[in-house]
C-alpha cells in the first residue's frame, strides 16, 4: 500500500499519508521518525545514531500508488478534514528527491485525481515544484517547520535542511503565487522562550498562515542524548537538562498558554492549533484544571472518525 491511514488525524493534521522514502538526509537531531515502525522495521537494521546516513526510495512507489488510487475515495474525518500528508515520516523533498523525483510523480497523480493534500517540508528544494501547486491551490497546503529562525543553531539540531531564513523565504514565494501555506512551530526547544515563538509569528504573519500549528519537545527514544551530543559536538553551551522529561507535561501546559496568547495578540488566535501530547496532557503533575485546558486541544472520538 502506498496511501496509510495517518494517526496524524489526532494532531489535526491530515486522514493519511504518503511516505515514498524510508528514512530522511536532513538527519534532524530531535527527529522521532526512527523510532517509529514505519522507519525502523523497514530501514534494514538501521540504528537510531544512523538517522540521516541512509535513504531507500520505496520499490515500485509510482505504481503502487496508482494502484492505490484506484479505489481510494477521500472523505476523511472532521480532524483530518481528508488531507492525504507528504510525508511525515520522511522529508518528502528529502535531498534525493531532485534525482528520484517520486514525490514529484506523486503529487501529479493526487493532485490530477482531484485530492487534497498536505505538504510539510524542511527544504527548499520544494520550489522546484512551485507551477505545480500553484495551478491546483484550491488543494493544496504547504508549510513548513520554523522551531525557530537561528539559522547557525539550525545547522547543529538539523544539518540537512534548508536554513529558517531559507524556508521563510521559500513560504513567501508559495504565499506571494497564492499557494495557502502554514507553519509548525515544532518541536519548540525546551531552551527557548514566548520571544522565540513571537520572532516565528511576525516572520510568518505578513503571509496570512492559514494554521500556526504548535508543539512542544517531544522526548522519546534517544532523541534528547543526540541533540545534546550535536549541541558539545559545536561548542554549543546549551544542553536539554536531565530534568526535562519530568519538567515536559507542565513545559507543554506554560509554552502552549503563552503561545496561544501570543497569537490571538498577533490577530492569528484562530489559527493557533496546539498539539499537547496526550502523555503530557495526562500527567499527574498537572492539576485537574491544568489537564483539562491541555485535553480540549485533543480532538473527540467523534472528531476522528473518517466518514
Ligand atoms: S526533516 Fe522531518 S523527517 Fe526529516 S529528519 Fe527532520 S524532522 Fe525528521
Amino acid at each position: 500500500m502506498a496511501i496509510s491511514k495517518s494517526k496524524l488525524s489526532k494532531k489535526r493534521l491530515g486522514d493519511w499519508v504518503i511516505n515514498p522514502y524510508v528514512g530522511c538526509e536532513h538527519g534532524c537531531k530531535h527527529c522521532y521518525c526512527p523510532a517509529m515502525p514505519g522507519v525502523k522495521f523497514f530501514n534494514n537494521g538501521r540504528v537510531q545514531r544512523e538517522w540521516g546516513k541512509y535513504l531507500f526510495p520505496k520499490p515500485d512507489w509510482v505504481e503502487k500508488l496508482k494502484k492505490d488510487l484506484i479505489r481510494f475515495r477521500q472523505k476523511g474525518s472532521a480532524a483530518g478534514r481528508g488531507y492525504i500528508l507528504c510525508s511525515f515520516l520522511t522529508d518528502c523533498y528529502t535531498p534525493a528527491e531532485a534525482n528520484y523525483q517520486l514525490t514529484r510523480q506523486s503529487l501529479e497523480l493526487l493532485l490530477a485525481a482531484g485530492f487534497r493534500v498536505r505538504v510539510q517540508t524542511r527544504s527548499a528544494l520544494i520550489e522546484r515544484d512551485l507551477s505545480l501547486y500553484e495551478e491546483h491551490s484550491d488543494k493544496v497546503l504547504v508549510g513548513t517547520s520554523l522551531p525557530y529562525l537561528d539559522d547557525r543553531f539550525a545547522r547543529v539540531l538539523e544539518p540537512g535542511a534548508s536554513a529558517p531564513s531559507r524556508r521563510v523565504r521559500m513560504l513567501e514565494k508559495f504565499a506571494s503565487a497564492g499557494v495557502p501555506i502554514y507553519v509548525a512551530v515544532a518541536p519548540f526547544m525546551p531552551f527557548h522562550t514566548i520571544v522565540d515563538f513571537e520572532r516565528v509569528l511576525n516572520a510568518i504573519r505578513p503571509m496570512n498562515p492559514v494554521e500556526v500549528f504548535d508543539e512542544v519537545l517531544n522526548p522519546r527514544s534517544d532523541n534528547l542524548d543526540m541533540m545534546n551530543d550535536a549541541l558539545a559536538d559545536a561548542g554549543e553551551a546549551r544542553r536539554i537538562g536531565s530534568g526535562y522529561p519530568a519538567a515536559w507535561p507542565r513545559y507543554t501546559l506554560n509554552h502552549l498558554r503563552e503561545a496561544q496568547a501570543a497569537c490571538t495578540a498577533a490577530g492569528l488566535g484562530d489559527r493557533f492549533i496546539a498539539w499537547p501530547d496526550p502523555r503530557a496532557a495526562k500527567s499527574k503533575s498537572l492539576t485537574h484544571a491544568e489537564r483539562k485546558w491541555l485535553q480540549a486541544w485533543l480532538p473527540s472520538y467523534q472528531d476522528l472518525v473518517v466518514r
